[in-house]
C-alpha cells in the first residue's frame, strides 16, 4: 500500500461571532476522528484567524477522497495544495487529526519557521510548514484538546 501526505492550507471561512469558531473546530475534529480512522488517515490541523494549514497522511486512495470532500467544505476558501508525496513513514502516526490553535508558542514557532511572527502560509514552504507541525509538541495540544489516540500501526 502506497503512503501518501498532503498538506494545503486555506482562507478560514467561519464568522468569529462568540462560540462559533468552537462549534465548528468540534464538528471538524468530531468527523475527522470518525471518518479518518476509519480510512486510516493520521495528520494535524493548525488554525489562526486567518488560515488553515492540514497535513493528510495515508493510503493515498483515503487521502485524495477526504481531501476532496474537505476541499468542498464552505467552512474554508481558497484552497492551496502545497506538497502531495509519497512517504515512507508518518509523522502524526497516534492522530486521527491532532489540532493546533493559536497562541503564544503558534507565534514563537512561526518566527522560527518563517520570516514573520504572524502565522502565514503563503509565505512558507511545506517543509516549513511540516516542520513546524512536528516541532509543535502536537501531542501535548491535541491532548489537551482531547483528541483521541488512534491505534499505532495503521499502515
Ligand atoms: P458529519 O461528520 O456527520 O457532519 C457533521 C456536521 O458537520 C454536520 O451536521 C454539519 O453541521 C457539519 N458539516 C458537514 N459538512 C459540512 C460542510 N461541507 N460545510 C459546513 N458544515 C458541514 N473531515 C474529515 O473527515 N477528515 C478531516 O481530516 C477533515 N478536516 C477538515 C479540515 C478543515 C479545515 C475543514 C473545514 C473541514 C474538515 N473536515 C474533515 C470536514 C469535512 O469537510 C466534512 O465536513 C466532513 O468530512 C463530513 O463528514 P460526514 O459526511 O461524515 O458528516
Amino acid at each position: 500500500m502506497y503512503l501518501i501526505r498532503l498538506v494545503y492550507y486555506s482562507r478560514v471561512n467561519i464568522t468569529f461571532e462568540k462560540g462559533s469558531v468552537t462549534n465548528e473546530l468540534r464538528s471538524i475534529l468530531s468527523s475527522s476522528k470518525k471518518n479518518n480512522s476509519g480510512a486510516s488517515i493520521t495528520g494535524a490541523l493548525l488554525f489562526n484567524k486567518k488560515y488553515f494549514v492540514q497535513c493528510l497522511e495515508g493510503p493515498r486512495e483515503k487521502v485524495t477522497e477526504t481531501f476532496c470532500r474537505i476541499s468542498q467544505d464552505i467552512r474554508h476558501t481558497d484552497v492551496v495544495i502545497m506538497d502531495c508525496d509519497t512517504i515512507n513513514q508518518r509523522m502524526f502516526p497516534n492522530w486521527s487529526m491532532a489540532l493546533a490553535e493559536p497562541g503564544e508558542f503558534l507565534k514563537t514557532h512561526a518566527l522560527k519557521w518563517s520570516d514573520n511572527a504572524e502565522f502565514d502560509p503563503t509565505r512558507m514552504s511545506a517543509e516549513s510548514v511540516v516542520g513546524m507541525l512536528n516541532e509543535m509538541d502536537v501531542d501535548q495540544v491535541a491532548t489537551s484538546q482531547g483528541q483521541r489516540k488512534v491505534a499505532q500501526g495503521l499502515r
